[in-house]
C-alpha cells in the first residue's frame, strides 16, 4: 500500500484551484459545474438511464476525485430528478486528496451546491491509503473514496468489482501533464469492471486515450468539447460483460447480540436484505460494558493490522456519528508514553514518510511532548504521548441496544453446534435447549461462543477474559476531558463514574469479578500516571468481567467459512473500533457489491487463515 500526501494547490485569479504538482486546473475557469454536466453526466446518458428501475445501486467510477465537483453534480441531479428509490454508488480514486480547508475554499465557487458540499466536508476522510466509505444523503449516495495512486489501488479494488460499474468518468489531469492516469492497464481494468451496457466519458480527445480505450474493448465516439475545448470522447463497452447474477434474496440469519450482530443487521438492512437475529441476549457479554475507548491501533510500519485499524477507525467514527450520536463521544484519546521504551515507540509511529516512518495523517495521530500532554489535561503526568484527536469513547451496551432497537431479536438458549443439514444446502443449528433450526444463509457473530462452534471447522480462536472496574468520580477526575490510555484505560465521567480497564487473561471463562483484578486495574492507573495523585483517591464501586474472542494475529475474522455459512468474530479488545467496517465488508461480499477494503486486506481477514490440522 503506498502512502498518500495532500495536494499542493494555489488559487488562481478567478479564485479557482490549480494543482501546483501538475500545473493543471481541477475544473474549467468558465463554468465547472456546466462542464461536469456536459462532459460526464450527459455523455454517460445518466438521467435517462436512472429512470429505468433497478434492484441494485447505479455505480459510477471516477479517476481523480479532486474537489468532488463531479460527485456533487451527480448527487444534486439525483436529488432533483432521479426516482426516489435510486441509490448512487460513487467510487473515486485520488492520489493527492485536497486538504479539508482547500476543499472548502474550492467549493465556494459553487454556492448552489453549498448544502451538499457541507455534508461532504463533514465526513471528508483523512489522507490515509485505502478505501473510505461514506453514506451521504441519508444513504442514497454511497461514496467510496480510494486514496492512493490509482495504479496501486485499482487492481485490489478490481478483484471485487467485476461487472459492477455502470459509468466511468475519466477525469485525471490532461494526459500530457499526467500520463500516469492514462495507461492501458487502467483502460483494461475499466473494461473488466464495467457492467453490461456500461459507458464512459472524458474531457480529452487525445489519440492515445482513444486508441487505448478501443483496445480495451470500448466503442469510442468524438463529440464537441465543452467551452473552448474542441473535442471530447465518450462511448460504451462493446465486450458486453454479462451482468452478474442478482444477489440471492434468501433471509440472512445472524447469530449474536453484541456489536458484531448489531452492525451486521444495520449494514444488511441498508442493502435491502431480510434478516433474522437469534441470540442468548443483547449486549450481555463482551459488548456489555458501560464505556469503551475508540482509537486506532497503529504500528511504526504499515502492517496489515495497522492498515486495517486505520481504515476501521475511520469508518467506525462515520458509522457511530450517523447511527449512535447519543452514545458516541468524540472527545479525543491520549496514550501516555509512561516509559522510555513506549515514548520511543510513539516517536517511531509518528515519523513522517520522509524520515522512514509510516506517515500517518495528523488527523489520525500526533506525537505530543510532555508540555502538550499536560495541555490536554493538567492532571496528566508530564510525559510524551500519542494524541488521537478524533478518537473518543462510546457507551457499548447502550449503543448495541439502540442499534438493535427496531429489530426483532429471538432470544434463545446458546447455540451449541452448526452442521450441514442432510439436504446439503442448509445449515442445521442446534441449541442448548434441544431446539433445532435449518437455515440457508447464516452469519455466526456470537463472540466468545465462536471458539467452540468453529472447532469442527478446524478454525482456531482464543478467548480472553477481561475485567473492568468502575470507580466513583472525584472532583478532580470528573474534570478529565478525554480518554486516557496507558497499560490500561480510563474514560471520562459518565453517570458520576469512570471505567478503568481492563485485565487480559487468556482462556479465562469465569465471569465472577475478582478482587485481585480490581486491584490490578487500579494499581496500573496509579503506577502509570505517577506522579499524579488523583488516581489513588478513586474508590471502586463495581466490577464486570466478560470474555472476548480473539485471533492469534489480532485481525478480526470476517468471511465465508463454507457456502452460506459466514463468520464475523475475533474482535478482541477493540471490537467497537473493528466491527463496523468488518460488518460492512461482510455485507458487501455477501451481496456481491464492491468491497470497502483493498482485496489483500480482505484476504487477510478470511477464516481460512486460521485453519489448523
Ligand atoms: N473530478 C475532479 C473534480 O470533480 O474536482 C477533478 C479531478 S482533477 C482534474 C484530477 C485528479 O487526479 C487530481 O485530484 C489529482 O490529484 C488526481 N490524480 C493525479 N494523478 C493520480 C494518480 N496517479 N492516481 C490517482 N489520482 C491521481
Amino acid at each position: 500500500m503506498s502512502n498518500s500526501t495532500h495536494a499542493e494547490i494555489t488559487f488562481n485569479e478567478f479564485g479557482l484551484p490549480v494543482a501546483t504538482h501538475f500545473d493543471d486546473i481541477y475544473f474549467t475557469n468558465e463554468n465547472g459545474l456546466a462542464e461536469s454536466n456536459y462532459v460526464f453526466i450527459q455523455h454517460n446518458d445518466l438521467l435517462p438511464r436512472w429512470q429505468i428501475p433497478r434492484a441494485v445501486p447505479f455505480v459510477i467510477a471516477e479517476t481523480g476525485f479532486g474537489t468532488g465537483l463531479n460527485l456533487l453534480a451527480c448527487w444534486q441531479l439525483l436529488l432533483e430528478q432521479a426516482p426516489e428509490d435510486l441509490v448512487l454508488h460513487f467510487i473515486s480514486f485520488e492520489k493527492f486528496p485536497l486538504r479539508q480547508q482547500d476543499l472548502a475554499q474550492a467549493l465556494t465557487a459553487f454556492p448552489q451546491l453549498a448544502t451538499l458540499a457541507d455534508e461532504l466536508l463533514a465526513v471528508y476522510p483523512p489522507a490515509e491509503p485505502g478505501c473510505h466509505r461514506r453514506y451521504l444523503a441519508g444513504g442514497r449516495v454511497i461514496l467510496d473514496l480510494w486514496i492512493g495512486d490509482i495504479s496501486d489501488q485499482l487492481p485490489s479494488w478490481l478483484e471485487h468489482a467485476q461487472h459492477s460499474v455502470d459509468a466511468w468518468f475519466l477525469d485525471g489531469f490532461a494526459p500530457d501533464k499526467n500520463p500516469a492516469m492514462w495507461q492501458q492497464h487502467i483502460y483494461d481494468a475499466m473494461a473488466t469492471s464495467t457492467a453490461a451496457g456500461g459507458t464512459f466519458a472524458t474531457f480529452t480527445a487525445a489519440g492515445d486515450v482513444r486508441r487505448g480505450l478501443q483496445k480495451a474493448g470500448f466503442e469510442v465516439t468524438k463529440d464537441k468539447g465543452f467551452g473552448r475545448k474542441r473535442e471530447m470522447l465518450y462511448g460504451q463497452s462493446v465486450t458486453a460483460q454479462t451482468a452478474k447474477p442478482a444477489a440471492a434474496d434468501s433471509p440472512v440469519t445472524i447469530i449474536g447480540g453484541g456489536i458484531a450482530a448489531a452492525c451486521l443487521a444495520h449494514e444488511l438492512q441498508r442493502l435491502g436484505r431480510t434478516i433474522e437475529i437469534i441470540s442468548c441476549g443483547v449486549a450481555d457479554a463482551a459488548s456489555g460494558n458501560s464505556q469503551g475507548a475508540i482509537y486506532p491501533l497503529l504500528h511504526a510500519q504499515r502492517s496489515p493490522l495497522a492498515n486495517y485499524f486505520s481504515l476501521a477507525f475511520d469508518y467506525a467514527r462515520h458509522f457511530y456519528t450517523q447511527t449512535s450520536a447519543a452514545t458516541w463521544h468524540p472527545v479525543g484519546v491520549v496514550q501516555l508514553g509512561y516509559t522510555e521504551a513506549r515514548a520511543q515507540r510513539y516517536e517511531k509511529i509518528t515519523r513522517s514518510q520522509a524520515n522512514g516512518g509510516p506517515g500517518y495523517d495528523s488527523s489520525l495521530v500526533q506525537l505530543y511532548n510532555a508540555e502538550q500532554t499536560q495541555q490536554l489535561w493538567q492532571h496528566l503526568p508530564a510525559c510524551p504521548s500519542l494524541y488521537y484527536p478524533n478518537g473518543g469513547w462510546l457507551a457499548p451496551a447502550r449503543t448495541v441496544e439502540a442499534l438493535l432497537n427496531g429489530y426483532e431479536v429471538t432470544t434463545t438458549a446458546e447455540l451449541t453446534s452448526v452442521t450441514k443439514a442432510s439436504s446439503g444446502s442448509r445449515w442445521q443449528l442446534e441449541f442448548a435447549n434441544g431446539k433445532v433450526l435449518q437455515r440457508s444463509v447464516v452469519i455466526l457473530a456470537c463472540g466468545a461462543g465462536l471458539r467452540e462452534l468453529l472447532q469442527p471447522f478446524s478454525i482456531g480462536l482464543q478467548n480472553v477474559r477481561g475485567q473492568v472496574t468502575e470507580v466513583r468520580a472525584t472532583k478532580t477526575s470528573a474534570d478529565c476531558p478525554l480518554v486516557v490510555c496507558y497499560k490500561g484505560y480510563f474514560t471520562p465521567v459518565a453517570d458520576h463514574k469512570h471505567c478503568v480497564g481492563a485485565t487480559y487473561e487468556r482462556d479465562g471463562e469465569d465471569l465472577t469479578p475478582r478482587a485481585a483484578d480490581q486491584q490490578e486495574n487500579l494499581q496500573n492507573l496509579v503506577d502509570n500516571l505517577a506522579p499524579a495523585s488523583w488516581p489513588a483517591q478513586l474508590e471502586p464501586v463495581n466490577n464486570r468481567a466478560a470474555v472476548r474472542n480473539t485471533t492469534k494475529d489480532h485481525l478480526p475474522l470476517v468471511g465465508e467459512i463454507d457456502q452460506g455459512l459466514w463468520v464475523l468474530g475475533g474482535l478482541g479488545s477493540r471490537g467497537f473500533t473493528a466491527a463496523p467496517l468488518a460488518a460492512n465488508a461482510l455485507a458487501s461480499a455477501l451481496t456481491k457489491r464492491p468491497l470497502p477494503l483493498p482485496a489483500e486486506l480482505w484476504q487477510r481477514l478470511q477464516p481460512q487463515r486460521l485453519l489448523h490440522d
